[in-house]
């Protein structure tokens, strides 16, 4: 397992879209929510390279990132990924981590082995996201297990690259999912918000949303959060305690729309 003893600034995005973006049609509800609009994202991107953070990636090379530094990902693998945010990362040259559902490679709107390969080529690191992007607290073990294992071999093998990042599907995690994932040989594991009962090392993320004007964004940068969205994150955190992960994701995706 890898000691990161200090904790970066971890960004997650979803989608990059445009007014013309075809977005895959197996989305799960709530999705664009995380959509980020290019233009956003390219004015995200600026000021991160105007105010001259170190934007780092996690691999061989470099295995533990240094103090106050931004790593930035991007989850579920869509096509929108190569189109609209590599060409924005190559022209500020921030690499990044993307973590991909095996599964969906090559599908309508997901990107395909090509796309892959440019990522890697351009110095993106290329992750695991879970083979079919299940939940994962949800399943046996030996599900756990398969999805784990087969989505890295799968990039690996026909990628040529080692893939030593994983990214829990939809966020949700425990320790022992987190565990069986070290155990299958990532070196490094993402999720979003921190459950209070983990006490494995892995890196908390904070999710860009497709509503935050540039304003909300310097403030999920340099840390100074509004207090209300505090609050609602404390909220969160108390609704998957008491009604469990399922209730909270439907909550979250009917109810609050968060
Ligand atoms: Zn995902």
């Amino acid at each position: 397992m890898s000691k990161l003893s200090l904790q970066p600034l971890v960004l997650m995005y979803h989608g990059i879209v445009s007014e013309w973006t075809a977005l895959p049609k197996e989305r799960e509800a709530g999705a664009d929510l995380y959509d980020v609009a290019t233009v956003n994202f390219q004015k995200q991107m600026e000021w991160l390279e105007a105010e001259q953070y170190k934007i780092d990636i996690l691999n061989e090379a470099a295995p533990a990132p240094g103090a106050c530094q931004v790593i930035l990902t991007f989850d579920d693998g869509e096509m929108n990924n190569y189109d609209q945010a590599l060409p924005v990362l190559k022209k500020c040259g921030f690499p990044a981590h993307f973590f991909i559902i095996a599964k969906r490679i090559g599908e309508p709107g997901y990107m395909g082995w090509d796309e892959l390969r440019a990522l890697h080529e351009a110095g993106m690191v290329i992750g695991s996201h879970g083979f079919s992007h299940e939940i994962l607290t949800n399943l046996l073990d030996s599900q756990v297990e398969e999805e784990l294992r087969a989505s890295k071999r799968y990039l690996e093998r026909n990628l040529n690259i080692n893939v030593d990042a994983f990214s829990m599907p939809r966020g949700f995690c425990n320790n022992k999912v987190i565990r069986m994932a070290y155990d299958c040989g990532y070196k490094y594991v993402f999720i979003s918000d921190r459950p209070r009962a983990l006490n494995l090392e892995c890196l908390s993320r904070v999710a860009v949303k497709a509503s935050w004007p540039i304003k909300r964004f310097k403030q999920a940068v340099t840390g100074d959060t509004p207090a209300h969205e505090r609050l609602i994150g404390k909220s969160k955190s108390a609704i998957k305690r008491f009604f469990g992960e399922g209730v909270y994701d439907w909550i979250r995706k009917t109810l609050l729309k968060i």
